[in-house]
């Protein structure tokens, strides 16, 4: 970022500005304030979302019809999609076969006229009204026809008055077309000159037009190709308002806070290096600075840590716990699940004894009996952990389980210097003596509350750096938007020695090849997968069962020693099942997605997944995942006769890919951001025209402009202009971006 930035929240001179009414005080003013909206028409907007006068302004055309691009029927060329105008002559609805209705239209232009089908109950023209018919259009028995074409309802009185460009509105909660472009029309004449809150500078740097000249030219541009600009300029300003939001909450939260003071790289965590067998990746080696930088700053550390299942994470995150505790304080490591705060308790347990930093069972004794706060020299000093979960409370220097309440008081005296855990970590009931680093893992399944909640648990001086760690890749633009609160480090290189896993797609009825791959492995001692999308056969949905999948098997495998895993089973059943599958008394497993997170059998080198394309792409990465994980390599075969576009690009991308983040971004384009956002939780409330992906560049222009803005000066006219205009527009939905 340069210096011209610094400048930005200056308020340049009033004449090189269009003064105005801004966003946000048009955001106060009720829609029915604009002429033709009255009670009723403001009941159906409401209902819609629209309730005030800048929601009217931001509603904007679904698109525009270019009348010097509208074709003459009789000159329209076949089979293109075009655009044709006319005037509806005659309208007919009839039932067909099978409870269907056919809806027939006629439309006619002067140079000809056109028959129109759809098979859609709901389509209903007047005659007489003008229409724009958008498809392709083709001959049947001698007569120009189209099926199921667009159709865009036009009036007369604004086809002769308005220029070459017409916008078409969509219809809202019973308004129709004309009824909203009136009130926006209405609207508009009533807002402009709307004042801009974004400095000209950054609109001159990033090339962006000003706000009046969008909001005019959105809604009545004199060409097409003023409504390009126009629409980046609301794009930007849906960003701006996200980043904005999400920059002043990491301020407030974070940057402005002071953290626990911690020295790094000391002692401790020197010899936890020396005793790796490995030499760090290079991509562990720069996680790792960032974060050390983070923990040796003044402010908390904020960050979230991405890789994927493998990558190396938990040796870089034991290593900051570690310069925690060397400087003084304690860590909390939190999972989601039992079975991974056990998994990651037990694997740095394993670490601290490889790294001869474990205590003996003697040094503290049941009932706390060595002095706790006597001077350990950190040459020797040993290092104590604790795993809290709702069903037990275990340490590393005390055989067997302990009470709760023991746990609890060698929390809050320092006894224990890393607590692993659930929720049960952020109970009530919990204190720390110092808190100074808390690690959250798959952070996506917590809240911003458990967040809070956690960096509150300190009882020491300043609040704790928090470290927050996802296996799921995620991809950038999304975590910018989700999190981008929060600094990234991404651990985007596996550890030497691992060869990948060669994935292959076959055709659903290939049984013979698979089962032929599953003899082979079988024979070299080697143990499979076979996932199914379904427990049992369904009726509804055509895809190979986990049940029907293991009958065929054990029928044509007999060697095979065979066991049927899913989630409907007891927990009991699962676990003998996982155990045996586990220990080697189990070649072959068919399973659901009970298997996808956190099974790990490194001897497992094939994965079969049947009815492949059922699964989602993110879904496929994570199955594929389980195998490969030893030193044998792995093959994932998929099985699927795609029935859909989208099914066949999974499995495409699948076989090409095995980058975890290339595949969570196809996967976002073929999904759409509106169904990845989901809940309530998201920023997807203030995206309307935005599109993370497809205005990428965008966003990261909204996300530097928002960094520099709450850097130069966060209670300055411009952050503080934009956090109003992100109440005013996004009311409750912005709680989750503004609450500190
Ligand atoms: P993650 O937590 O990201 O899933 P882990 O930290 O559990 O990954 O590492 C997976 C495996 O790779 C572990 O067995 C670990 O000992 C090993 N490992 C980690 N880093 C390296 C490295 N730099 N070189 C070789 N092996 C490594
Ligand atoms: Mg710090």
């Amino acid at each position: 970022m340069s210096t011209n930035i610094t400048s930005m929240t200056t308020p340049p001179p009033s004449e090189t500005r269009s003064k105005g009414r801004t966003l946000a005080y048009l955001a106060g003013i009720p829609a029915d304030k604009v002429k033709g909206i009255g009670a009723v028409s403001m009941k159906k907007l409401s209902a819609q979302g629209v309730s005030s006068v800048a929601d009217l302004l931001l509603t904007v055309p679904r698109r525009y019809l270019d009348r010097s691009q509208l074709f003459d029927l009789q000159a329209a060329p076949l089979g293109k999609d075009v655009t044709v105008g006319g005037v509806v002559t005659s309208f007919s609805k009839r039932r067909i076969s099978r409870g269907r209705t056919m809806v027939e239209a006629r439309v006619s232009d002067g140079t000809s006229s056109v028959r129109c089908v759809w098979f859609n109950p709901y389509m209903k023209l007047v005659e007489g009204e003008e229409v724009a018919l958008s498809g392709s259009i083709e001959t049947f028995k001698g007569s120009l026809q189209m099926k199921s074409p667009d159709v865009d309802r036009l009036d007369r009185e604004r086809l002769a008055v308005t220029g070459r460009v017409l916008p078409v509105y969509p219809g809202l909660g019973g308004l129709g077309p004309f009824k909203v472009r009136e009130a926006v029309d209405n609207a508009v004449g009533r807002s402009i000159p709307i004042e801009d809150i974004v400095p000209t500078a950054v609109l001159d740097r990033f090339a962006l037009v000003d706000r009046t000249t969008s909001i005019s030219r959105i809604h009545l541009p004199d060409s097409l190709e003023d409504v390009e600009p126009a629409r980046r300029r609301l794009i930007f300003d849906e960003f701006l308002r996200i980043q904005m939001a999400l920059k002043v909450r990491a301020h407030d939260e974070f940057e402005s806070q002071i953290g626990v003071q911690n020295s790094v790289k000391g002692e401790l965590f020197q010899r936890f290096m020396d005793s790796l067998s490995h030499r760090l990746t290079g991509a562990q080696l720069r996680v790792l600075e960032e974060i050390l930088q983070d923990m040796e700053a003044q402010t908390p550390m904020h960050r979230l840590l991405q890789g994927e299942v493998g990558s190396g994470k938990t040796v870089v995150v034991v290593l900051a716990l570690l310069t925690s505790v060397e400087s003084g304080h304690q860590g909390a490591f939190m999972a989601p699940t039992e079975v991974l705060a056990f998994q990651h308790y037990l694997g740095t347990e394993l670490a601290l004894v490889d790294a001869g930093m474990a205590p003996t069972i003697e040094d503290v004794g049941a009932g706390g009996t060595t002095s706790l706060f006597a001077e350990e020299p950190l040459s020797t000093r040993p290092v104590r952990i604790g795993l809290f979960t709702g069903s037990r409370v275990t340490t590393n220097f005390v055989s067997g389980d302990v009470s709760r309440t023991q746990g609890l008081v060698w929390l809050a005296d320092g006894t224990i210097d890393i607590a692993f855990g659930t929720q049960a970590l952020i109970q009530e009931d919990v204190d720390f003596h110092s808190l100074g680093i808390a690690v959250v893992d798959e952070q996506h399944r917590f809240g911003v509350e458990q967040r809070v909640v956690m960096r509150d648990k300190n009882q020491g001086e300043g609040v704790p750096d928090l470290l927050l760690m996802t296996a799921t890749p995620i991809p950038r633009t999304l975590a910018m938007t989700l999190y981008g609160d929060l600094k990234m480090s991404v651990i985007d290189e596996m550890p030497p020695g691992r060869s990948p896993t060669t994935t292959l797609a076959i055709s659903e009825t290939a049984d013979d090849e698979i089962d032929a791959s599953i003899q082979e492995v079988v024979a070299e001692g080697r143990q499979v997968f076979v996932v199914c999308p379904l427990v049992e056969d369904s009726e509804k949905i055509d895809a190979r069962s986990a049940v029907t999948e293991f009958a065929r098997i054990t029928s044509s495998l007999r060697g095979v020693r065979c066991e049927l895993l899913h989630g409907q089973m007891h927990s009991d059943e699962k676990s003998d099942v996982m155990s045996r599958f586990r220990a080697g008394d189990i070649d072959l497993l068919v399973c659901t997605t009970v298997i996808e997170v956190g099974i790990d059998v490194p001897n497992a080198t094939l994965m079969v997944i049947r009815t492949a394309d059922r699964f989602g792409l993110s879904q496929l990465h994570q199955l594929r995942g389980r195998v490969g994980r030893g030193e044998f390599g792995g093959v994932c075969l998929l099985s699927s006769d795609p029935t859909t576009p989208d099914g066949e690009r999974r499995i495409e991308a699948m076989v090409r890919s095995t980058d975890g983040f290339e595949l969570s971004e196809i996967d976002l384009e073929i999904r759409g951001q509106g169904t990845v956002f989901g809940g309530s939780q998201s920023g997807a409330a203030d995206l309307r025209l935005g599109d993370i992906l497809r205005d990428r560049d965008l966003l990261d222009v909204a996300h530097t402009v928002a960094v520099a803005a709450v850097q130069d000066d966060p209670h300055g006219p411009f952050v503080t202009e934009v956090m109003h205009e992100v109440s005013a527009l996004l009311g409750e939905s912005a709680q989750w971006l503004t609450r500190s």
